[in-house]
């Protein structure tokens, strides 16, 4: 007797299969006897897609934020999203804060720190090297170790002011001292350059806003992938979207995608403002836009499962397999004809569209917005 069976999923690869969940992980994951049962079923029929819960890598869902505010489960369950990561919208002054205002959420927060004692408070947090204070990271990540995931430093010219690169290299100074944690870098306008910046990246490095139109884009004007970028990737630097209100470009993401450039991550970069108003509206969103750019469905999905949770270091989320946490997102592709938005204002007509039915989070399951609105599941 099993918590929660979900009968007949469609994986991403077209095959069926059932999942059987127990307190909260994974317990029996394939074809599961008739005779087997549980306290709650959900058959699915063979029509809803299922995959590893979908984790949004780069959002800001600090509630007491001043700019950049939401609601983690606003932009987590009640869109098909099982996991978010608060990009640096917190330094280790109110990182406990972000923590503590994020426990009765059903969705999964976890956050990387700013480097900047004070998170994005202002819009130039790294302007002022006094703020980058490595004693009070490091006690801010022992504090909370299982919450806070990475680091985040915000390498663009109104952030850090006449400093350069200078945040940056404290920045790697601060990821050896504190057990190799992941690093994000937000990239954008210049000073610094984009190709300074890339050679200061290691493997496992994720470069956020990277299909972004601005100065610092990965393409070169003539459309050609950057050298430093190149070198970047060979190394293993990963890419992450970080779609935003500013920072995604259709032109740049299909010519990279076209030469072969991918994303390792999708994520939004949501926050109240972009959600309601658009461009970014929600991950599954942000997700169908790259129907348009090329990929396939497989492809999509693994950015926010598999390639999130390895990036991330999330050791126990990402895949469908016994013994892991129990997240899923239930949900179908429709296909109707749909104008998508990018940060630039330029329109795209797409055709493929993903709608988030389920969010089940460590075997709790819940109906998405569009669930609620749907009726076609009933939990
Ligand atoms: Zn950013
Ligand atoms: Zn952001």
């Amino acid at each position: 007797m099993y918590d929660l069976i979900v009968r007949r999923a469609k994986l991403v690869d077209g095959s069926l299969t059932d999942i059987a969940i127990q307190n909260g992980k994974f317990a029996a994951i394939g074809t599961l006897d008739e005779s087997i049962t549980a306290s709650r079923t959900l058959d699915l029929q063979g029509k809803y897609w299922v995959s590893a819960g979908w984790i949004d890598a780069h959002v800001h869902c600090y509630p007491k934020s001043p700019i950049y505010h939401d609601e983690a489960d606003l932009i987590g369950v009640a869109t098909g999203v099982t996991t978010v990561i608060d990009a640096g919208s917190t330094g280790a002054d109110d990182v406990e804060d972000l923590y503590q205002l994020t426990r009765q959420a059903k969705t999964n927060v976890y956050a990387f720190l700013n480097i900047s004692r004070t998170g994005i408070v202002t819009q130039n947090e790294l302007a002022d090297m006094a703020q980058i204070d490595k004693l009070c990271v490091h006690q801010a990540i022992k504090k909370n170790p299982q919450f806070i995931v990475g680091l985040k430093a915000r390498m663009s010219s109104s952030v850090v002011g006449e400093n350069g690169l200078k945040p940056l290299l404290r920045a790697k100074e601060m990821q050896k001292e504190n057990n190799q944690l992941p690093l994000m870098v937000h990239i954008g306008n210049n000073p610094p350059n984009l190709d300074d910046i890339a050679d200061v990246l290691d493997a496992g490095d994720i470069v956020t806003h990277c299909y972004n139109g601005k100065p610092n884009r990965i393409l070169t004007p003539e459309g050609q992938l950057r050298d430093a970028i190149k070198r970047a990737l060979d190394r293993g630097v990963l890419l992450d979207v970080g779609h935003g209100s500013a920072s995604f470009s259709f032109d740049v993401a299909r010519t990279a995608i076209k030469q072969g450039i991918l994303p390792h991550t999708i994520s939004s970069d949501i926050y109240c403002r972009n959600r309601i108003n658009g461009p970014v509206r929600s991950l599954a969103h942000v997700m169908s836009k790259f129907f348009i750019c090329g990929m396939t469905l497989e492809q999509i999905i693994a950015c926010v499962t598999l390639n999130a949770a390895k990036a991330l270091k999330l050791s126990a989320k990402g895949q469908l397999e016994v013994g892991y946490d129990a997240d899923l997102t239930i949900f179908e592709t429709r296909q109707q004809p749909q104008v998508f938005v990018d940060s630039d204002n330029v329109s795209v007509e797409g055709e493929s569209c993903l709608v988030p039915l389920v969010a089940v989070v460590a075997g709790e399951a819940v109906l998405t917005d569009e669930g609620k609105a749907n009726h076609v599941i009933t939990l």
